[in-house]
């Protein structure tokens, strides 16, 4: 369809000033009629024709690529079709380096670009039933319920003073009773850590600082958990496995690589800084599955497995704008420019860059940029908010309590058992005695 990536990636060939002319181009996905070509580098080029008066006729580059120098200097793609006289321009993101220049001429950058990372839309952390328990860590949920039976513990321990008469009206009497027993402690601890108080107050000194200090703890730990829940739950975190270039070097999971035979590609093979010569040593060493064909074969592997594509920044964003499954992750780390490729010594090479010049001042080019690049229904990246909430955030809370009916239901029979048990026991006791 006219919205696919590859559209925009032609080249052509042309008549200028009457003067037949042929260009190459990269792609695959489409009719070879041109008429049924169309994209930003189609417009680009029909702009330029218009400037220049020159008619065109555009051909696919046959090998489908831009252009790679190979190690006994012999060069592919475009290159190869500028070189060898085949095509008069190359209309297509084609970007500006430094062997390429050497090889053929370009016009001035029409874009500007970089390298950058091209991967799925992270996943949605907070989807699930038990998303309640996100807003803090499991490790922070283990140390809480160990405080809890900490500080239980400790108040059944401390609770000598907390004897007292049970038969306040009648003093003296030998009957003593302690409310703090370990279950009462208990009790007491999740009443006031769930806010709700119980009905047991400690009274010695040494319960109470710890009741107090406990308090403290629960109002920073709900405090906490309060404001962590609804900014969980209004706004779904994106967590990606990688953030950077860097990133990608440090692992050897998420496989990544470059488009066969690209600027790219060249890039990483020159790089002398040592993360992208790690990278590429990775990419080469498993050749056959790192390098795609084309950026649409590119695509459908990062939406397919878990494989990440370094392309360039222009290129990423048009593609993420069309599928919001991907994304751009980390930054741009060079930077370049596409330009018009024409054979060494062309006399259109200055016409052309002109002609770009001028539709790059009156603004023309920028609406061009404008038409193929705006526009785009994904969300934005992190803060992608969220609906009404439904069963798939809070259906664990659900769990949780119709498992506490079901174990209230079992503790409650434990106990008519046990009840009748003793009943009997008093029974049978009595009819003894009797
Ligand atoms: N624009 C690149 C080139 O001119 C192709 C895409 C890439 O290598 O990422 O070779």
């Amino acid at each position: 369809g006219p919205m696919s990536l590859g559209l925009w990636l032609f080249c052509l060939s042309l008549l200028l000033s009457g003067q037949h002319l042929s260009t190459s181009c990269q792609l695959s996905c489409m009719s070879q009629s041109q008429e049924h070509l169309g994209g930003f580098c189609i417009d680009l080029l029909k702009e330029l024709a218009s400037i220049l008066g020159f008619s065109y006729e555009i051909h696919l580059v046959p090998d489908g690529k831009y252009g790679f120098q190979d190690d006994k200097g012999q060069w592919n793609g475009m290159i190869k079709e500028l070189m060898e006289h085949r095509a008069d321009l190359a209309v297509a993101p084609l970007t500006i380096t430094f062997m390429r220049e050497k090889a053929i001429d370009f016009s001035k950058p029409f874009l500007n670009t970089g390298i950058s990372i091209l991967y799925r839309r992270p996943n949605s952390t907070n989807s699930g039933f038990f998303s309640f328990l996100n807003p803090m860590t499991p490790d922070i949920w283990v140390y809480i319920l160990s405080c809890l039976r900490t500080f239980s513990g400790s108040c059944y321990r401390f609770s000598p003073y907390e004897w007292y008469d049970a038969h306040p009206c009648n003093p003296g009497s030998d009957v003593v009773e302690n409310n703090f027993t370990l279950l009462n402690s208990f009790w007491f601890g999740v009443g006031s850590l769930m806010q709700q108080g119980s009905e047991l107050m400690p009274k010695a000194l040494s319960t109470r600082i710890i009741g107090g200090i406990w308090w403290f703890f629960t109002l920073i730990i709900i405090s906490s958990y309060t404001a962590n829940l609804a900014a969980f739950l209004t706004v779904e975190r994106m967590d990606s496995p990688v953030d950077s270039a860097d990133d990608l070097a440090k692992q050897t999971k998420i496989e990544y690589g470059v488009v066969k035979d690209g600027a790219t590609m060249s890039f990483f093979k020159k790089s002398r800084v040592s993360t992208f010569e790690k990278m590429w040593a990775f990419m080469s060493s498993r050749q056959s599955t790192s390098f795609v064909k084309s950026i649409e074969d590119g695509i459908q592997r990062v939406l397919k497995s878990d494989y990440a594509l370094l392309m360039e920044s222009t290129t990423i964003e048009y593609v993420t704008r069309r599928n919001c499954n991907l994304t751009q992750v980390g930054g741009i780390i060079d930077s370049k420019g596409y330009g018009i490729g024409t054979p060494k010594g062309s006399p259109y090479r200055d016409k052309i860059t002109i002609a770009i010049l001028s539709i790059l001042e009156d603004g023309r080019l920028h609406m061009l940029k404008e038409k193929w690049w705006s526009g785009s229904n994904c969300l934005e990246d992190e803060r992608y908010e969220t609906g009404p909430m439904g069963i798939q955030n809070l259906g664990g809370i659900f769990i949780v309590l119709a498992s506490g009916l079901v174990l209230s239901v079992f503790v409650a029979i434990g106990e008519f058992i046990y009840k009748m048990r003793k009943n009997a026991e008093r029974e049978q006791v009595r009819l003894i005695g009797n």
